[in-house]
């Protein structure tokens, strides 16, 4: 179904089906031989969603073969990768001190209940209310505890989220460590240009930022979002991910933050996998340009 500028959703419709999607990878991620990343949390979250094709995807109760299984294997190995890139940010970010985190667009990320938070560390969870609510449910009947004090901000990430922010305690003043992951393409152009500006004007000295940028959302991803939809279509999941992005011209995240008073450093998708010894996966599947997801570029950024 087309966006609109004030749509909502849950963690098992539209946008928010994608927090359960990326969760499952986490999940599968999880218990790979020399896994990359541990995220004990994402399975059961997952399946307290309820999305049968994900519940089965994490259970090993679904058959993938041929080019199925081995889309599947990249979105794991893309999570696994992405995981451990935005883990790593931020214990950098506690090892130099710093005790604010925001993770924006939080979804099902269980970083605030897993990571080994320095004491007095604060981390905020921006996404939707539904989300919000649905994942706070959710590791409460897990029996999980925050492992830093967790405090969630429901709002939308088009509406007036700072105000929200300092709502529930936050310090402009201090430096923070914030991460927009799996955010941008579900962002309008003029959104994304607007959140940068909001972090920027939220972010003391030192503050620090990773985030990741697909430079051609328009044609090379939502020719991979088409593909990747069709193949899960077929086996119940029935989400166009190509539907919920948003297209046309908009700043690179990178030179946009460069120019908004940011030292920006920058790697290519596959010079991050090297960095964790991994390969970015050659494939070539039916109807499937695998090379877009190539062209993501990781972003880290200190505020000067
Ligand atoms: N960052 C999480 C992760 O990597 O596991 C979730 C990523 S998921 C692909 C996209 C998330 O963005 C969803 O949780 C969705 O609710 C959130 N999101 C997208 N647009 C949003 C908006 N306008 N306001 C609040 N949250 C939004």
């Amino acid at each position: 179904m087309a966006r609109t500028d004030t749509d909502s959703w849950d963690l098992a419709s539209s946008v928010g089906a994608t927090a359960t999607m990326v969760a499952a990878a986490r999940a599968i991620a999880s218990t790979e031989p020399n896994a990359l990343i541990d995220d004990p949390y994402a399975a059961d979250l997952v399946r307290k969603v309820g999305l049968e094709f994900f519940t089965k995807l994490v259970d090993g109760d679904i058959a993938l073969d041929g080019d199925d299984a081995a889309a599947a294997g990249l979105m794991v190995s893309m999570m696994a990768v992405r995981t451990r890139f935005f883990d790593d940010f931020f214990c950098d970010a506690a090892g130099a001190g710093i005790r604010q985190a925001v993770i924006l667009a939080a979804g099902l990320d269980s970083r605030a209940y897993r990571l080994g938070w320095p004491a007095g560390t604060v981390v905020y969870e921006i996404d939707q209310p539904r989300v919000i609510e649905a994942k706070t449910a959710a590791m409460a009947e897990i029996g999980a505890s925050p492992t830093a004090e967790r405090r969630t901000v429901a709002v939308d990430l088009r509406d007036d989220w700072p105000a929200a922010l300092h709502a529930a305690g936050f310090d402009a003043a201090t430096p923070t460590a914030w991460i927009a992951e799996g955010l941008l393409v579900y962002l309008p152009p003029e959104a994304q240009d607007r959140l940068f500006d909001n972090i920027t004007a939220l972010s003391a000295r030192g503050s620090r930022l990773a985030t990741e940028y697909h430079p051609d959302i328009t044609s090379t991803l939502r020719g991979r979002g088409q593909a990747m939809s069709e193949r899960w279509r077929d086996h119940g999941f029935d989400v166009d991910l190509s539907d919920l992005w948003y297209g046309g011209d908009r700043n690179a995240a990178d030179e946009y933050l460069a120019g908004h008073g940011w030292q920006v450093s920058t790697r290519p998708r596959p010079e991050v996998f090297a960095a964790y010894g991994r390969t970015f996966p050659d494939l070539t599947l039916t109807g499937d340009d695998n090379a877009a997801m190539r062209q993501s570029v990781a972003i880290t950024a200190t505020r000067s």
